[in-house]
């Protein structure tokens, strides 16, 4: 059982194994201010009015939850840890790359350099692992800032294509997309599956 999120980190996965009942463990990346702790609480609740007990929280950076998608339920657990703290960072990228099973990688549509920065983590989590085992979904987060976009949704489509990974836009600030994005890194990772058990 995981009592810190020091045993979650360092816990190994190569993304096979998937049962039923196994926990997702999703993992949040991205440059900082592109609304990663804006995912987080929504997923954790914080920003809604969903019942609390439903989200198990692992000090500040874990929480678990069963969503159902596509009738079938899934439970993920989130992963926030990240950290922009540039000593801290390389430590943290190895870890981080080792960690999930699947990743939302963030960059907000009205900072090009946060594009930018979402593509240096594209290549280096293809380093770690092989797209085709760990489902990736580019997420441009706050497309409500209509007007101060700098990312065009065919930059991200086009990003998204040459990476080998899903796109999506979202809005935290609107709870718009958030949890299509989930179900989203759910579907893929059962594609995987069943194509695995075929
Ligand atoms: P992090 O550094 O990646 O964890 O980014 P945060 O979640 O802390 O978000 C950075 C800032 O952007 C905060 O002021 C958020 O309120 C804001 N923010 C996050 N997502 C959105 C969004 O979808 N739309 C808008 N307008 N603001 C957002």
């Amino acid at each position: 059982s995981w009592s810190s999120s020091d045993s979650v980190i360092s816990t190994d996965s190569t993304g096979e194994t998937l049962g039923p009942g196994k926990p997702l463990r999703v993992l949040l990346l991205g440059g900082s201010d592109v609304g990663k702790t804006a995912f987080a609480s929504i997923f954790a609740g914080a920003a809604d009015s969903m019942e609390s007990d439903d989200c198990q929280i692992y000090g500040d950076e874990v929480c678990e939850r069963t969503i159902e998608v596509d009738g079938e339920e899934a439970t993920i657990t989130l992963l926030d840890t990240w950290t922009t703290e540039e000593d801290r960072r390389c430590v943290a990228e190895d870890q981080c790359m080792q960690t999930g099973d699947a990743y939302l990688l963030l960059y907000s549509i009205t900072d090009r350099a946060s594009f930018l920065r979402a593509s240096e983590l594209r290549i280096t989590l293809r380093c770690h692992r092989p797209a085709r085992h760990t489902p990736i979904i580019l997420v441009g987060n706050k497309c409500d800032l209509v007007r101060c976009r700098e990312v065009s949704v065919s930059e991200g489509l086009a990003c998204a294509a040459v990476f080998d990974c899903k796109f999506i836009e979202t809005s935290a600030a609107m709870q718009h997309n958030v949890w299509e994005a989930f179900r989203g890194i759910v579907r893929q990772l059962r594609l995987r599956r069943d194509s695995k058990e075929a």
